[in-house]
């Protein structure tokens, strides 16, 4: 379990200003969505929580500790993209334990909690399956096992359904919601889909051009949007 401060965060990218000023705290065991338009700065903001990009200015802080000062892996943070990125070659088994192979797990271990996970995910019929004999949201599902084995403290997603069809999308939704439900891990979950944000999240931070319009729960960005731009984003009644 974590908590995570995002403080007077900043990023440039040569002359132009990426993220202006981003102040969020993220509970333990929240589950915050980060929405807004195309272009708005929510995968700089996610990488530089990952640790994947780094920040001009501001403190990004894990339980405390500012993530600059943490080891790779004392960070404990776990990112699902909507590319799958799954070894092509390797049974969903073998993609699974791989993170685990990693940190010098034994088979047994592995096993163990590959099969802990995918009972969670309910792909444990698919281990033996290669990736390609798996529908996309079947993928997803593999790709969050792949995560989740880890145990991280923390669980990013960058659009993870911007790939599916709109069905699959709907359903993956509670999916992701009932696991976070079951796990209670902190998660930053990013998307442009308003109904996406207004059904998973216990709290939404709406941005714009990098910089935060609106942090609150669904409830009040949608009955107190703070601006016209967040009220036509969201759908608020104006
Ligand atoms: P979003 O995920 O909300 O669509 P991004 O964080 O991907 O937005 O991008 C925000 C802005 O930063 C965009 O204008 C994008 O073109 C720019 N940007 C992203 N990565 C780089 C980079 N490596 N170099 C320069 N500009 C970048
Ligand atoms: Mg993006």
């Amino acid at each position: 379990m974590a908590s995570l401060e995002i403080q007077q965060v900043t990023k440039r990218f040569g002359s132009l200003g990426i993220l202006k000023d981003i102040n969020l705290t993220i509970d333990d065991g929240e589950f915050l969505v980060l929405v807004g338009p195309s272009g708005c700065g929510k995968s700089t903001l996610l990488n530089i929580i990952a640790g994947l990009e780094p920040l001009t200015s501001g403190v990004i802080s894990i339980d405390g500790r500012s993530v600059e000062q943490l080891e790779p892996k004392e960070r404990d943070i776990a990112m699902v993209f909507q590319s799958y990125a799954l070894y092509p070659s390797m049974t969903v088994a073998r993609n699974m334990a791989f993170p685990l192979m990693m940190r010098g797990l034994s088979k047994s271990e592995q096993a163990a909690k590959v099969s802990e996970v995918a009972d969670l995910l309910q792909i444990s019929h698919l281990l033996e399956r290669k990736p390609q004999q798996l529908s996309g949201g079947q993928r997803q599902r593999v790709a969050m096992g792949r995560a989740l084995v880890r145990d991280p403290k923390v669980f990013l997603f960058d659009e993870p359904l911007s790939n599916l069809d709109a069905k699959l999308r709907v359903d993956m939704r509670t999916e992701i919601k009932r696991l976070h439900q079951r796990v209670r891990k902190t998660t930053v979950y990013v998307t442009h889909d308003q109904v996406e944000a207004m059904t998973m999240a216990t709290r939404i931070a709406v941005m714009k051009d990098g910089v935060v319009q609106q942090f609150g729960t669904p409830a009040q960005i949608y009955e107190r949007p703070a601006n016209t731009f967040v009220a036509t984003f969201m759908g608020s009644p104006a």
